[in-house]
């Protein structure tokens, strides 16, 4: 048997990385031979220990890290190098269990390795060397992962039973990190460091095939920016980049953390959604982008205005090929394009006209506030004792440029749905309050007017409400006492210990509460007590019924008893005859309200009315 060279090793040192493992490989057998001679007994004690120490030192100076295994996965022996490549202690290297590490590996791909795909423990199991893998390692010291080219080489002894297996482990970090970066450089756009297409493509592929399995749904929603091409010729090729930057960093800002946003080349952007239950959730992120890219852009000094085209499709099974959703996403976004600047569009026709009118809606209703498109109404509050106006209710109607005059039913549910109620409930206070204060100078009465203000249910729970109403109140040079707000009972009984709260917090503040549509909804007798409320208004469904309807008549009977025996006043609302407003006299209710008066008027026909001063 050859006697080891173990100065082979080193003059192999430094000169390449391959001639460098060359040599570290044929040292480490040297150092088998090694063992195997003094197991098998050939040379004596002294020669052996000289040339075990000789070996243990160049073994040390090699820069690989060289470790030995036993079956059980016990660590035999380690030079100088690999705790340093390891990232760990000497001591805490020994202590390992190499058959199944604690810490974590994975392998080139980034996958975490199973213990039977460790390249020693397949060594093990096979009897056969393993060279080269390529392996990951979580490095004990600061977390980061070491790249290690692991070689793993059995060795039997004598009578062919393996007894170790020896391993090589080349740091490959470097390289490993340049990979990266190219292919990073590939996965993701210089410009704007988004996601590239291909990303995007591969990412699309993998949430299709998962969403399958978690019967949710992946999107894919195309976007385009509007007239482009117009701010890259007319400012600038350097501002169009600007401005694509920008673009990209607000649409990161319009997504949840799971979405991905990718920019697919020029001026054209895809946003992919995983787990979504429907397109509505497509469809809120949407409008999210078209309201946020319509605030301008500041481009060099320059304000820049933009719109995009958007396109949205749904992937309906996992059958669907990621190139085919891009590709229906961009077809709907053509659509889209020809519709006009800043629409979407859905590829799947039979969702398509509900969704796009709520979508269509909701930004209206976003840009409506902006523009002035709102106006209040105000209904006459009559006293049924006097005849004479005793204060108004505030209606607020949506002056749309296209469809008229939209009725508060039809958008004040989605205004409360997006949180929209709450910048036009503000609104509403404050104009309300504005027309009441100049009202009461205009034209005074004894006691004075009052107004009444709807308040919805996402409104009456806001934190801001109370310094909403009082600056409303303060800049209007209003009263308090002036005020009243309407809530319903389901409002009211949603969480009727905060309610309580809230309406004692008015009280002490002198505005007046009113229970709206009285009769309707559900309410805790113990509560109403409890509540400090001023006012229950009957619902026009049981003035309706009023002397032709036994129950509606008995109703509003005992509404109106109620009423007085829990100190509060009652108003009637929808009244349209003069046979309603007797019985409701007779009743002895205070107020009435509805289109026997007079029907919710401009603030020019109330003035109108006002100066009339009319007795009914
Ligand atoms: P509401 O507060 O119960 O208002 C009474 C509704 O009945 C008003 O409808 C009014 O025009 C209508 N009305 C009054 N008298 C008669 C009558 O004699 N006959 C008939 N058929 N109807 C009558 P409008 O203006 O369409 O408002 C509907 C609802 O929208 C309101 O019900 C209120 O819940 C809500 N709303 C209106 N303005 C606002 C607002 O500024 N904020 C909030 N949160 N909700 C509002
Ligand atoms: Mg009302
Ligand atoms: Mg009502």
């Amino acid at each position: 048997m050859l006697a080891p060279d173990p100065l082979l090793g080193l003059r192999s040192w430094g000169v390449a990385p391959a001639g460098l493992l060359a040599g570290a490989v044929l040292c480490v057998a040297g150092w088998a031979l090694y063992v195997r001679a003094r197991l098998n007994g050939r040379d004596s004690r002294r020669q052996a220990r000289f040339a075990e120490e000789e070996l243990k030192a160049y073994v040390d100076l090699l820069p690989i890290g060289v470790l030995t295994i036993d079956p059980r996965g016990a660590l035999v022996l380690c030079n100088r190098s690999a705790p340093g490549l390891l990232g760990i202690d000497r001591e805490d290297l020994q202590a390992v269990a190499w058959c199944s590490p604690e810490f974590a590996i994975i392998d080139a791909n980034g996958d975490g390795l199973e213990p039977e795909e460790l390249p020693w423990n397949k060594a093990l199991a096979t009897g056969r060397r393993v060279p080269g893998d390529v392996v990951g390692i979580e490095r004990m010291d600061t977390g980061d992962w070491s790249w290690l080219s692991v070689t793993a080489q059995p060795r039997c002894d004598g009578d062919g039973v393996l007894v170790e297996v020896i391993c090589t482990l080349e740091d490959v970090t470097q390289q490993k990190t340049a990979e990266a970066e190219l292919t990073l450089q590939h996965l993701r756009d210089s410009l704007t460091s988004l996601p590239s297409r291909a990303l995007f493509m591969e990412r699309l592929s993998r949430a299709i095939l998962r969403s399958d399995r978690r019967k949710f749904f992946s999107a894919v929603l195309f976007l385009d920016l509007d007239r482009f091409k117009v701010v890259n010729d007319s400012l600038s090729h350097e501002a169009g980049d600007k401005l694509l930057i920008q673009v990209a960093s607000r649409l990161r800002g319009c997504l949840r953390p799971e979405d991905t946003v990718a920019r697919l080349g020029g001026d054209e952007f895809a946003v992919l959604f995983e787990d979504i239950t429907s397109v509505n959730d497509g469809l809120q992120v949407a409008e999210r982008i078209s309201h946020s890219l319509a605030t301008p852009f500041n481009i060099n000094g320059q304000e820049v205005f933009t719109t995009c085209s958007m396109g949205i499709a749904i992937s309906s099974s996992s059958e669907t090929l990621s190139a085919e959703l891009l590709r229906d996403a961009e077809v709907a976004m053509y659509r889209a394009k020809a519709k006009g600047e800043g629409s979407l569009e859905i590829f799947d026709p039979s969702m398509n006209a509900k969704a796009l009118a709520r979508f269509q809606m909701e930004g209206e209703l976003r840009r409506a506030l902006d523009r002035g498109e709102f106006i209040l109404h105000y209904q006459p509050v009559v006293g049924l004792g006097t005849g004479r106006i005793e204060g108004f209710e505030a209606l607020v109607r949506w002056n749309h440029p296209e469809r008229g005059m939209v009725p508060p039913l039809d958008f004040i549910p989605l205004a409360e749905e997006t949180g929209l109620i709450v910048p036009l409930g503000k609104w509403v206070l404050e104009e309300a309050c504005r027309q009441a204060g100049a009202w009461n100078r205009a034209f005074p009465a004894d006691p004075p007017r009052l107004m009444n203000v709807n308040i919805s249910a996402r409104q009456f729970q806001h934190k801001d409400l109370i310094p909403t109403v009082l600056d409303a109140l303060r800049a209007a040079d209003m009263a308090p006492g002036t005020l009243k707000l309407e809530i319903t009972e389901s409002i009211m009984m949603r969480d009727p210990l905060a309610s309580l709260e809230a309406m004692k917090t008015f009280k002490s503040l002198d505005i007046h509460l009113v229970i709206d549509d009285f009769g309707t909804g559900y309410s805790s007798l113990s509560y109403l007590k409890r509540f400090p409320v001023d006012t229950l208004k009957v619902d026009k469904s049981f003035v309706d019924g009023l002397g032709k309807d036994p129950e509606s008549t008995a109703i509003v009977t005992a509404i109106i008893s109620l009423a007085r025996s829990l100190g509060m006043r009652v108003t009637a609302e929808g009244i349209e005859t003069n046979d309603q407003m007797e019985h409701l006299q007779k009743l002895a209710c205070d107020q009435g309200q509805g289109y026997h008066f007079a029907r919710p008027l401009d603030r020019d026909r109330a003035e109108e009315l006002l100066a009339r001063d009319p007795r009914w």
